[in-house]
């Protein structure tokens, strides 16, 4: 290894950053930042601010002071931060799951006569069950990507003028494969199909042009690397051309055009509102807020170039400490999100001893360790710990 973790550390022009978030008492290494991002102190004060001046004191007058337009203004400032998306194209909403639901349904009603759905095998579960139960609830056929990664070519083989909509993840939740979105995106526009980009695993780590390459959806998580909190409110995009004739199936009243005047019939709300169904999680999602300045702040080329860095370092002391694991994650990094996985059938057996010693990666079914490094959020010095904690953990285990 030619630079100590702490060598690195010193070098990082983004380790500043570690401070602003709240200190985890008895963790040693925290590197599971892709399933639960760590709280920032700043989002801890405007929670509690908005308990105490907005909620309290203002009551049910928050929703005509701010509260109601928080889903379209916290999601312009995501897509403008995030996602290289103009405003008026996002929207923070339900759990991804809903969101996901409801559009995957707007895309079927936007090509009529398609009957297939597309998506890969080893998405993750949420996704899958959606496609299928969207499919049989609407006697369409479902064409798997088969197991590997999602390339071009192999998304090229599935998609006909018989798909409907194409579901893929910008990073493999489990790989941390990092797929090609723009010739994806033009390859299923060649076919006449939609796209929809799932990027839990990509936003707030990966710099997004969702404008520039022509994407139609895209939904996301804002808990993972977006730091919002335990189940804050996902995200969703759709292009705004696209808009005007995109109907989902949760016909609530804060999506139909003139919610207060409590009128018979549904009517789509103007642009991204009709995306919405109901009433906003406030509380959920303005943490999100304090994440979005920290990313304008650092920038995400830099938190790009660092996660890059961190995955870097990660994989070189796997190869040298764990050499009986395999790598389940591309050692391109072109092709590679913000987490790694490795593969060893005695990883379950270790994972209680990792986390009493405070080092807490993920862990995959059957046999993977998954160590997501929040680039924001994570030190060179804490994936020095995790890795050479694991090659102990094992060596103790035998
Ligand atoms: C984390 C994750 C989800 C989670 O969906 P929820 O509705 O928030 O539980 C969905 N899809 C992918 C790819 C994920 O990584």
């Amino acid at each position: 290894m030619d630079l100590s973790a702490a060598e690195r550390d010193a070098a990082d022009p983004l380790s500043g950053y570690l401070a602003r978030f709240l200190p985890a008492p008895g963790v040693a290494a925290y590197l599971d930042g892709n399933s639960l991002g760590r709280p920032l102190s700043a989002s801890v004060e405007r929670v509690e601010s908005v308990m105490r001046t907005q909620w309290a004191e203002r009551l049910i007058r928050g929703w005509d002071e701010g509260w109601m337009d928080l889903p379209v203004r916290i999601g312009d400032e995501l897509g403008r931060v995030a996602l290289g998306a103009a405003s008026g194209q996002t929207v923070i909403g339900d759990s991804t799951t809903v969101l996901l639901y409801k559009v995957i349904r707007a895309g079927i009603g936007l090509r009529p006569g398609r009957d297939e759905l597309v998506i890969d095998r080893d998405d993750f579960p949420t996704d899958r069950y959606l496609v299928e139960t969207i499919a049989a609830d609407r006697g369409m056929t479902v064409r798997w990507i088969d197991e590997g990664d999602v390339t071009p070519e192999r998304v090229a083989e599935v998609v006909s003028e018989r798909t409907a909509v194409v579901i893929v993840s910008s990073i493999a939740y489990r790989s941390g494969f990092l797929a090609d979105i723009p010739a994806i995106t033009r390859l299923v526009h060649d076919a006449g199909a939609l796209i929809l980009w799932d990027l839990c695993h990509s936003a707030g780590v990966l710099p997004h042009e969702l404008d520039a390459w022509g994407v139609d959806f895209a939904v996301g998580c804002s808990y993972k690397y977006l730091n919002g909190g335990p189940g804050a409110p996902a995200f969703a995009y759709v292009r705004a051309d696209l808009q005007n004739e995109f109907r989902q199936p949760i016909a609530g009243w804060l999506g139909s055009a003139r919610p207060f005047e409590m009128g018979q019939g549904y009517e789509p709300g103007p642009g991204m509102r009709r995306v919405l169904s109901g009433t906003p999680p406030v509380l959920g999602m303005v943490g999100l807020q304090d994440t979005l300045a920290l990313l304008d702040e650092a920038g995400l080329a830099g938190i790009r170039a660092k996660s890059i860095a961190l995955t870097e370092f990660a994989i070189a002391l796997a190869d040298e400490l764990l050499p009986d694991a395999v790598l389940a994650t591309p050692r391109d990094p072109d092709r590679r999100g913000s987490h790694i996985t490795l593969d060893h059938p005695a990883f379950a057996a270790i994972m209680p001893r990792l986390w009493e010693r405070g080092v807490i990666p993920d862990f995959r079914r059957p046999t993977g360790i998954r160590l997501g490094l929040s680039p924001l959020s994570t030190s060179f010095a804490e994936v020095e710990l995790g890795i050479h904690a694991i090659a102990e953990e094992l060596a103790a285990h035998r």
